[in-house]
């Protein structure tokens, strides 16, 4: 249900230097959402086909020496429960460490794969060296350089076979999950759709065994709901709740279609919902902004539009978005965001057929053309859909290299006017024809 590679090990191992090797710089996800650290430490990648989404453990450590190792056994603990695969990096230049042995022990246990990857194998010699980390008990060792990449698709090609092929095409139900701070309402969301009906068809479904999903369906919708909210085990992660709210964040938006980021209208939005908001638009997945609490605002005839005006400037340039207000401890307005999530989820899955897509975008082009640069004319000769796990449009011409970004975000203004894609990230594309 969803691909998470989690690196975990000691300080200077190469974590960092693999991560960066393995995330796609492109979709690399530079700014850090927690809005506490500053390196760069969560990104998604793809490997023959298969997407996933990799942690880099290091990066959430902070602080003085001596609570490096209650942090890393923490994290190592967090990522045994939220990953899919922990890679768990030794340096092949030090040799075996107590805290090698010490993770070990702590890897042993769990029951979630777990590859022990010898890292700094620079050339051949070092090979030998690198058997000295059997000794730790966790089976066949992959010796990599995070440095020139050598044994690294070795190590992803076996990586993979543990995940999930994206898109899914069979399961065609639509995956929501409520998400944001601590108190705006989630919970009583989730439980007020629950109230609506008696009908939990499924729980813990899929492979990942702590991600419950619950199977609604009334009104004519049918969805599931990810429920994170719900998962939180009591004393179990206390000292590294930013990681460990990280580690869900990520995994709740590798599950679900649409995210409903739901806000306390007492609060307004902080810059914690924007972190996720942009995530969110990274990932390419539907949004829905639910303003809750809305029976303690102090109201005017003008106080939505004012709040949602707001919200929308401060999303921009994505502000395509519905955005609901509710109250659910009145249960107003609950329905309204269980339909603006089923539009959403169409928008998201939706294909526009090449013809129909010419048929409206080329006279538009051809009205306003992307502006001559050099002397040279830009002519688009056809655009298409691209299949993907969201809307992505190739626009075909003899000039790709000259379209700019604010030429794209005309053709894509223009796709939102003529197609609704509400709520749905999208990608343009121009292409040599
Ligand atoms: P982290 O603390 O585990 O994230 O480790 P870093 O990625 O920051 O790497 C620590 C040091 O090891 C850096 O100086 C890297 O350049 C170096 N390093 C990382 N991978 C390799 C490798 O494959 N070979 C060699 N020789 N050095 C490496
Ligand atoms: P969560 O931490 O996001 O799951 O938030 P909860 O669902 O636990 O709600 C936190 C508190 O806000 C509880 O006391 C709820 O009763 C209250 N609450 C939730 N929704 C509303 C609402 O629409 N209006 C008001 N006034 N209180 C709400």
């Amino acid at each position: 249900m969803s691909n998470i590679i989690a690196i975990v090990g000691r300080p200077n191992v190469g974590k960092s230097t693999f991560f960066n090797r393995l995330v796609e710089k492109r979709k690399a996800i530079v700014d850090d959402f927690s809005g506490v650290t500053r390196d760069r430490h969560y990104g998604t990648g793809e490997w023959i086909g298969k997407h996933f989404s990799v942690v880099d453990t290091g990066g959430y450590v902070h602080g003085s020496d001596d609570i490096y190792e209650s942090a890393i056994r923490e994290q190592v603990l967090i990522a045994i429960d939220e990953a899919t695969v922990i890679l768990f990096m030794v340096d092949v230049t030090t040799g075996v460490t107590d805290l090698d042995d010490e993770i070990a022990s702590l890897l042993r246990r769990s029951k979630k794969p777990v590859f022990m990857v010898v890292n700094k194998v620079d050339n051949t010699n070092l090979h030998i060296e690198a058997t000295a980390f059997y000794s730790l008990g966790l089976g066949d060792l992959y010796p990599i350089s995070s440095m020139t990449g050598s044994g690294t698709g070795e190590l992803l090609d076996e990586v993979v076979k543990h995940f999930d092929d994206l898109p899914e095409e069979e399961n065609t139900l639509g995956k929501y999950a409520i998400v944001g701070r601590p108190n705006v309402g989630k919970s009583s969301l989730t439980n007020a759709l629950l109230g609506e009906t008696r009908n939990i068809v499924t729980s813990n479904a899929g492979t990942t065994r702590d991600s419950i999903s619950i199977h609604y369906n009334q009104f004519g919708h049918e969805f599931l709901l990810i429920d994170t909210a719900g998962l939180r085990k009591k004393g179990k992660v206390t000292e590294d709740i930013e990681f460990y709210s990280v580690m869900r964040t990520i995994k709740t938006l590798e599950e679900a279609d649409v995210i409903l980021l739901m806000l306390d209208a007492t609060e307004g939005i902080e810059s914690q919902d924007i972190n996720i908001f942009r995530l969110a638009e990274k990932n390419r997945k539907g949004v829905v902004i639910i303003v809750n609490k809305w029976d303690l605002v102090e109201k005017t005839h003008k106080s939505s539009k004012e709040f949602e005006d707001r919200i929308r400037e401060k999303i921009a340039p994505f502000t395509d978005v519905p955005i609901i207000f509710t109250s659910v401890t009145e249960k107003q307005r609950i329905m309204k965001v269980v339909e603006a999530a089923g539009k959403v989820y169409i928008n998201k899955t939706k294909k526009i057929s090449t013809s129909k897509l010419n048929d409206i975008m080329l006279p538009i082009i051809q009205n306003f053309p992307p502006p001559a640069t050099k002397g040279k004319y830009i002519k688009t000769k056809y655009a298409t859909q691209i299949n993907g796990r969201s809307p992505m449009f190739a626009f075909f011409c003899n000039l790709p290299q000259y379209v700019k970004e604010p030429y794209k975000r005309f053709i894509e203004n223009k796709l939102r006017e003529n197609f609704d894609f509400e709520g749905v990230p999208l990608e343009i594309y121009f292409r040599q024809k």
